[in-house]
């Protein structure tokens, strides 16, 4: 087997997994490749905290002697990297779980999360051998913000993540070392976890498709937890069709997640490709009603975003789609409810890390409370310590019901809001973010510069509901570098598979995700 006339770093999931089971290449050349790349072209990214050459590579083999026994699936060899923030049983996969911060610095988990071990090797006792795992092989972990709290990468407690695009940019949080890595070509696919916009916002600084799905659509088994009622795992890939054949088989129920959602397996691959009542070739997204609400385009949005999301939805016009006027008023309550309720989440969950069972614990202390303290004014950064201490307020005696119970209720508005708008459309869109990534240390001293600018992507996840990012074109930077921009797609609960359908046809017909930045 030879990769004469295949550049793995050209090919996408599908692409891959095809020349894969076609014995083109092998799984073994493709990750060697990769791995090759990362150790060339990483240093100057900063998106992998942690690599195994070796392990990796055994991964390999035993998906190159599946594929070779016949019993190679859709995804069946083809590499995968996951955020820092899924556990990785160390024994097996030798990298450590550290969330980007220093609390857990070497922490060896002693499982797996319920997302790695479906994509990669299942878990022991499927029957017939393959662990009833997708047999993706894992790259290595990615770098992330501190607890995913942050949309900048900047708050890792490691290295800032850079822009492929423009190095002296952030790649947008908190999954930027995910959407740095797929932007580069150093892998085809990557995890994220998506709390407040954490997927797809830098899916759209970095030019990638993103995908948040439905709150309980994926297992939060094994990820590292920031504000539960909100967080969600899904991918980033390079197209539509990329993140449907992961998330097909990243998603499903899991009794060890109580918030997972309890229905049949869906294929989105499927769904994805269906072709719409009334459609025709040319016309794929005929009847599809897409719903503008007037708050997601306000006049003080980055006319060069604004320009490329028009454009991109004109493209989708012209495939049949329809755009009608809708409304989400209590958008930009949604930054106060979300910078409410996620803080308190974070810090009821956070109060695990005392130093006691994991994580780092202070050397010299006097007593047990000064232990707890000092272990945590050691282990956590800035940004999470501002979120513990604005949690802890909110949620204490006399302001409880103040502001926690008023954010709430505000919440349940927000997603009516959203069950008022699809009476209209099946599909909201908008921006992913106001502006485009922004230079690296431009918001550091700022926090709430940087929450505003979540704007778009909270409502989503407040209600619940799935979003995507998908790429729109570019906007130029005066020093006339592109930067991308992306496009989001928000559906009813459990609708990805409108949602990927939509993206793929636009991706069918525009080439704005095939972009790559300079190597
Ligand atoms: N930027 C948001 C925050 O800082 C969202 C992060 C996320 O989705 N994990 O909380």
């Amino acid at each position: 087997m030879s990769t004469a006339g295949f550049d793995p770093r050209a090919a996408g999931v599908a692409a891959l997994a095809q020349a894969l089971r076609a014995r083109q290449l092998s799984s073994v050349e493709v990750t060697q490749a990769l791995l090759a790349a990362v150790r060339r072209e990483d240093q100057a990214l900063g998106a992998f905290l942690h690599v195994d050459d070796e392990r990796a590579l055994a991964e390999a083999r035993a998906a190159d002697l599946r594929i070779a026994g016949g019993e190679g699936g859709p995804l069946t060899g083809v590499p995968v990297a996951h955020k820092d923030i899924f556990a990785t049983d160390f024994a097996r996969t030798r990298l450590p779980t550290t969330a980007g911060s220093k609390m857990l610095a070497g922490y060896a988990s002693p499982f797996d999360a319920t997302v790695v071990a479906r994509l990669g090797p299942g878990s022991a006792g499927a029957g017939d051998g393959s662990g009833g795992g997708a047999g993706m092989v894992t790259l290595g972990k990615l770098n992330c913000d501190e607890f995913a709290m942050g949309s900048s990468n900047e708050n890792s407690a490691y290295a800032p993540v850079r822009n492929p695009w423009d190095r002296t940019r952030v790649p947008g949080g908190s999954s930027g070392g995910s959407a740095a890595a797929v932007a580069a070509r150093l892998v085809p696919a990557a995890t994220g976890t998506d709390t407040g916009g954490s997927i797809r916002q830098p899916a759209s600084f970095c030019g990638v498709t993103g995908i948040k799905p439905t709150y309980g659509l994926v297992s939060r088994w094994g990820m590292v937890a920031f504000a539960s009622s909100l967080d969600q795992a899904g991918p980033l890939a390079r197209s539509a069709e990329d993140c449907a054949l992961l998330l097909s088989a990243m998603s499903g129920f899991d009794p060890r997640d109580a918030t997972s959602a309890e229905r049949p397996p869906v294929d989105l691959h499927a769904a994805m490709l269906q072709r719409r009542e009334g459609a025709t070739a040319a016309r794929p997204l005929a009847g599809l009603r897409i719903g503008l609400p007037q708050e997601f385009f306000p006049p003080e949005l980055a006319p060069d975003v604004a320009g490329a999301v028009r454009a991109a939805l004109a493209e989708m016009e012209k495939l049949g789609a329809v755009l009608v006027d809708v409304s989400l008023p209590r958008t930009e309550l949604s930054i106060p409810v979300y910078y409410i309720i996620a803080p308190a989440e974070a810090s009821s969950n956070l109060s695990r890390y005392d130093g006691v069972r994991y994580g780092h614990r202070a050397a010299a202390a006097a007593d047990l409370l000064e232990m707890y303290k000092k272990s945590r004014s050691e282990g956590f950064g800035a940004e999470v310590k501002r979120r513990v201490m604005i949690g802890t307020y909110v949620l204490s005696h006399g302001y409880y019901d103040a502001y926690y119970l008023q954010a709430q209720k505000l919440r349940r508005m927000i997603a009516d809001d959203f069950q008022a708008c699809f009476q209209r459309c099946d599909v909201v869109a908008g921006p992913v973010a106001p502006t485009v990534a922004w230079k690296l240390g431009a918001q550091a001293d700022d926090p709430v510069k940087a929450y505003l600018a979540d704007i778009f992507t909270l409502p989503a996840s407040l209600a619940g509901l799935p979003g995507m990012s998908v790429p729109a074109g570019f906007a130029h930077s005066a020093a006339g570098d592109a930067l991308p921009v992306g496009l989001q797609l928000i559906g009813n609960y459990f609708a990805e598979g409108t949602l990927l359908n939509a993206a793929h046809a636009l991706q069918q017909a525009t080439d704005w995700h095939l972009r790559e930045p300079r190597r």
